[in-house]
């Protein structure tokens, strides 16, 4: 009995782990040449999803390559005032501790045989128990598990469902080697999240375990063809920070020497969602999990709940064994529950990042009383 996971992200890999150690074989087919085809980027924090690395048998190696510290957040309004200031205690629970995301990335691809992902695979199509991927090759499979992220190829196969423009649009820049290069910038963002928010834009920074310091700029209300029409030329990053720049005009002067000091890799995101609380009758050879089945706006649940699916999945699947139609249906049944909760908490926190007074809503969001 074959079971095929098409991407080897965080999701496809937590449940590849979680069935090897349950002792069930599966191939992971990921598109990606190797795992340093593209750089992975970005810290995430790991709340809920530690129970899925708890599962995999993972979770002391994962609190050695993650940064409690990154749990601290600083969050102020545009003209400068400082509304809120977290700094984490050495000896606080790591209840969400930020990690590179290609370290767990990694983490996961060296717990498992080295034949179990199948690089350079990019999925097109299925029929009959048969997938086939766009340069012709083909492999069989009993159960095709869809882990492929936003822009899945495999969703396809059970629901009709396109991912949809959010009105936000993201621009990510970051500062390589903060500590040397800008000592003074180092020293404001702190060790964890620096939150600037207003005006239907914000400005969040954020330390790498690389030293680099990644900014993000967003703009909220705008149109999905924003980018065309923005007038930011991406194809000159010095003329593009200058243009960002004006795009923050008003702020406060240290919150655009970020920009300033930014190096030239630049890269524009779309923010996309599916509807919050989609499903799909059940089909006995096909599922998914992660962005595939949940894409949601990047507020922090997104990697913990792709974690979960696999985690949870790969349990599933060890407890009814060869029968791939039941552990399908019940892995299906509360997924859909968790993750439509996820889903709808991360459009409320969506919704209060776009109002004028994102700054204040969000102070009352992370101090109730
Ligand atoms: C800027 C940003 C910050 C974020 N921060 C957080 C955070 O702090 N906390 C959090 O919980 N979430 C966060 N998220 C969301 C999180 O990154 C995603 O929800 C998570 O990575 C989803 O994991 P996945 O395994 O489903 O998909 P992915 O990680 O996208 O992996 C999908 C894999 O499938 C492969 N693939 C795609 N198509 C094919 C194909 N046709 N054939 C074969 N392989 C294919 C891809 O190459 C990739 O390796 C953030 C997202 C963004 C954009």
């Amino acid at each position: 009995m074959v079971i095929a996971i098409v991407g080897a992200g965080l999701g496809g890999l937590a449940l590849a782990r979680v069935l090897q150690v349950n002792g069930i074989d599966a191939v992971v087919y990921e598109r990606e040449a190797s795992r340093d085809a593209r750089g992975q980027g970005g810290m995430l924090d790991i709340h809920s999803g530690q129970r899925a690395l708890r599962v995999a048998g993972l979770i002391d190696q994962f609190h050695a390559i993650a940064r409690p510290e990154g749990q601290d957040m600083r969050l102020l309004e545009p003209n400068g005032t400082l509304l809120l200031q977290q700094d984490t205690p050495p000896d606080a629970p790591s209840e969400r501790p930020e990690v590179d995301r290609g370290d767990l990335r990694n983490l996961l691809l060296d717990s498992l045989p080295g034949h179990t992902v199948r690089w350079g695979h990019a999925f097109a199509s299925a029929d009959n128990g048969v997938a086939r991927f766009t340069d012709g090759r083909t492999a069989p499979f009993d159960l095709l598990v869809g882990a492929d992220g936003a822009d899945s190829r495999v969703r396809g196969l059970l629901t009709d469902a396109r991912p949809a423009h959010t009105g936000q649009n993201a621009v990510e820049l970051g500062i390589p080697d903060v500590d040397r290069t800008h000592p003074d910038l180092a020293a404001m963002v702190g060790r964890g999240n620096y939150w600037v928010l207003g005006n239907g834009r914000s400005l969040s920074a954020q330390r790498g375990g690389d030293g680099r310091v990644r900014v993000y700029l967003s703009f909220y209300s705008t149109a999905e063809d924003w980018f065309a029409t923005s007038a930011i030329p991406f194809e000159d990053p010095a003329a593009a920070r200058t243009r960002l720049i004006d795009l923050f005009t008003g702020w406060d002067p240290r919150f655009t020497a970020l920009i300033a000091a930014c190096d030239d890799m630049i890269v524009p995101r779309s923010i996309m969602t599916l509807p919050a609380g989609l499903t799909w009758p059940a089909r006995p050879d096909v599922t998914l999990l992660g962005d595939a089945a949940h894409l949601m706006p990047p507020v922090g649940q997104g990697a913990n709940m792709a974690l979960l699916d696999g985690a949870l999945l790969g349990l599933a699947l060890a407890a009814h064994p060869g029968d791939f139609p039941a552990a399908v249906k019940e892995y299906e049944r509360e997924m859909f529950e968790r993750t439509s909760a996820a889903a709808r908490r991360s459009a409320a926190v969506q919704e209060m990042l776009t109002a004028p007074d994102a700054s204040r809503r969000m102070l009352a969001f992370f101090q109730p009383d």
